[in-house]
């Protein structure tokens, strides 16, 4: 009876607990505000660590399934992402549906922010794509749970240069592994999504002497990251392309049985988040094909380091210190996938779980 339920209600659109993505989540919270026309869904994934922390992506999801899966997926790897990065603090997301260009107001930002502020801190937010300081201190007038404010707010400012500068770090660590040097002259990079994170990348990576190509769906983005860069512009299909190295910084999946047998890099390193439709057959696949992947919440974790900063009080030094460490943790990972023949997401996976399982532990 059991059986036929789940079965059943797995055909409906929008089915929680029946989702593939659900992935033993602790609470999953819909917002519905018909005034402000704020549809949102607030994920809590693990809070072993500490509460829930993680940013807020307003996207135009085609349907309700498609943002269900995004917020279950996303707030699962915040789990990973904060233990591995040894802060105190569990793994959530949110997401709100709509265009973050034309529907997003303040009077919508504060309303979440008093969803946000019902979870009494076991949710704590920041930007994520779509979202930026300033929809942040709307929800600042709403909630204490928030981070990312702005500096002059005596927040910790925008994550995403942090973030940016991570990716770099594991990036690079990733050229070590693979070219026995970090230096990344005269490599040909594809940054494919240019919004906070990607153009501070396209930043380190010039001045690190790569030969950068940008693609983004917004051609006036592109436009401007090429003057201010004089990075090369490619429009359509990134798989469609020679470089060597692939920096996933849109949205997540790109990794997937279409993309792969067309990827010509040697390496995939990006912000974005949950890079691998899925994790354990796509990241099984590069394995094979000697495509070096960089896991994606070891090395974007920058931002969420930053951001943890305004709760553990620590400077902007101390966030960078940290950030670079990502260098080291990724050649561990990479050396670890070597040794015990996984892949790179299953290392950096384990180490992640095992923090968790022994916290758990010494408390029970
Ligand atoms: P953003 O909204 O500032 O930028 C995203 C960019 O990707 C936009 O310019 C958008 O036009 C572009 N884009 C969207 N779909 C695309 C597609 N199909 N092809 C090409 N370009 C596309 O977001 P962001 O803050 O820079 O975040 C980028 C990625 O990094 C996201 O996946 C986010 O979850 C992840 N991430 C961000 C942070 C952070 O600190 N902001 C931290 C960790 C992970």
């Amino acid at each position: 009876m059991n059986d036929l339920k789940l079965t059943d209600s797995a055909k409906v659109d929008g089915a929680v607990f029946s989702n593939l993505s659900f992935k033993d989540h602790e609470q999953v919270v819909f917002c519905n505000d018909k005034d402000t026309g704020l549809k949102a869904i607030i994920g809590i994934h693990n809070t072993t660590l500490g509460p829930a922390l993680g940013g807020t992506r307003m996207w135009n999801y085609t349907n309700e399934t498609e943002a269900i899966r995004d917020v279950l997926r996303l707030s699962r790897g915040m789990t990973f992402k904060a233990s591995i990065s040894g802060l105190n603090l569990g793994g959530g997301k949110a997401v709100i549906i709509g265009d973050s260009r034309k529907d997003k107001t303040d009077a919508l930002m504060q309303k979440f922010g008093e969803y946000v502020n019902s979870l009494s801190g076991r949710y704590i937010t920041a930007e994520d794509v779509g979202i930026n300081t300033h929809d942040m201190e709307m929800v600042k007038l709403k909630t204490d749970h928030v981070t990312g404010i702005p500096v002059e707010m005596g927040g910790s400012g925008d994550p995403s240069p942090v973030t940016a500068y991570g990716v770099f770090m594991g990036m690079k660590a990733a050229v070590q592994y693979k070219f026995g040097s970090d230096k990344l002259e005269g490599k040909r990079v594809m940054v494919q999504g240019i919004g906070h994170v990607g153009e501070t990348l396209v930043k380190h990576l010039t001045e690190a002497g790569a030969e950068v190509l940008i693609n983004d769906i917004h051609r006036d983005r592109m436009e401007e990251v090429s003057a201010k860069y004089g990075t090369l512009i490619h429009e359509g299909d990134v798989f469609n392309a020679d470089y060597d190295i692939y920096a996933p910084c849109a949205l997540g999946a790109t990794i997937n049985p279409d993309s792969i047998p067309r990827l010509s890099a040697s390496i995939v390193a990006g912000a974005a988040n949950n890079q691998l439709a899925d994790e354990w057959r796509d990241g099984e696949t590069l394995k094979k094909m000697g495509i070096l992947y960089a896991p994606d919440f070891l090395i974007n974790a920058g931002g969420l380091i930053n951001v943890y900063s305004e709760i553990a009080k620590y400077e902007r030094e101390e966030s960078i210190r940290r950030t670079e460490e990502i260098y080291n943790t990724t050649l561990q990972i990479f050396r670890t996938s070597e040794l015990e023949s996984i892949t790179t997401h299953a290392a950096a996976l384990k180490i992640a779980k095992e923090r968790i399982n022994q916290v758990k532990a010494q408390r029970n």
